[in-house]
């Protein structure tokens, strides 16, 4: 069993599932969204981060570098990421902690042992633990499946955040430890599926109805993006209703697009791909939630 890449083990979130939950996010997923404000998330290798903003360019890190993976270039300190093997030496000389690691191996123990320490605030606020990515769903199921199940033995609510795109025996090794599928629903449209996340969205769709075939407990989660899946009609939004329609499906969360994680991108030497999506009005907020609550799902705008 491989112990996959964890990014972060955040606690007290509000928006990842009922109550208050520790939300720990592993580090890979098979889309690349253009809109994805967690590129850090995407890769299923660790990457090296760089904060410009902390960087007095002494050059140190240029000097120590092993694989000769870093050079200056002419606004700021580049990197080669075909030539860094994500070593940390950089990171080590850094005086100014300009550069770190992103992604680290967890051992199930360690993780529910985290994952443990606030059990009391789960208990109060009907919360639990939300297994989340990148795409936790495309991590070694059975490393996924032991933390799920050690957490539902000792009384923790877990829930999955998943994108949908992975084979259907991945759900069918956790679903019996899991109490809440967050599941993401992007687009009908296949075309623009694959314009916009890389993919198509046959698997989601698939995923997702032998999900609902099985009784699984279901909320689904719809990015609400100006410049992908919102238009005058709602033509996009009435696709997704009619395929939810026959699902055992009642709850929705409309989440509204937000530029936050922008600013990674530069970080990760990466291109943000979105600068054309914006968010949409309050009022076509509403709007679509008005759609969805007349055709019977408890909707909410946010996570
Ligand atoms: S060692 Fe740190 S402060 Fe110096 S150039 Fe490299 S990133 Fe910048
Ligand atoms: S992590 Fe290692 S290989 Fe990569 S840039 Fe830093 S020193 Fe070079």
């Amino acid at each position: 069993m491989m112990n996959p890449l964890v990014i972060n083990l955040q606690k007290c979130s509000l928006h990842d599932g009922p109550g208050i939950r520790s939300t720990v996010f592993f580090k890979g997923c098979p889309l690349e969204c253009v809109w994805c404000h967690n590129p850090e998330s995407q890769s299923y290798t660790k990457d090296v981060l760089y904060n410009e903003e902390r960087c007095s360019r002494c050059g140190v890190c240029i000097s120590k570098c092993p694989n000769d993976a870093i050079y200056t270039g002419e606004t700021m300190i580049c990197l080669d990421k075909d030539k860094c093997t994500r070593c940390g030496t950089c990171i080590d000389y850094c005086v100014n902690n300009a550069r770190e690691i992103v992604g680290k191996e967890s051992t199930i123990k360690d993780i529910v042992k985290e994952i443990e320490k606030d059990r009391m605030f789960y208990e109060e606020s009907n919360g639990g633990v939300t297994l989340s990515g990148g795409e936790v769903m495309s991590q070694d199921m059975d490393y996924i499946s032991q933390v799920a199940k050690t957490c539902q033995a000792k009384g923790i609510n877990v829930a999955i955040d998943t994108c949908g795109y992975v084979k259907f025996q991945n759900f069918e090794k956790v679903m019996d430890h899991v109490d809440l599928f967050l599941y993401d629903i992007k687009l009908i449209d296949e075309e623009k599926h694959i314009k916009f996340t890389g993919k198509s969205n046959d698997l989601v769709l698939d995923n997702l109805k032998k999900l609902s075939e099985r009784g699984a407990n279901i909320s689904i989660r719809i990015p609400l993006i100006g410049g992908v899946n919102i238009d005058d009609e709602n033509l996009e939004v009435k696709k997704i209703i009619e395929f939810l329609k026959p699902l055992n499906i009642k709850n929705v969360h409309l989440l509204p697009y937000h530029s936050i994680g922008k600013h990674k991108y530069d970080k990760l030497y990466m291109k943000y791909e979105g600068e054309e999506l914006f968010r949409p009005s309050d009022e076509k907020l509403e709007e679509i939630k008005k759609l969805f609550e007349q055709n019977n799902f408890k909707t909410k705008i946010g996570g």
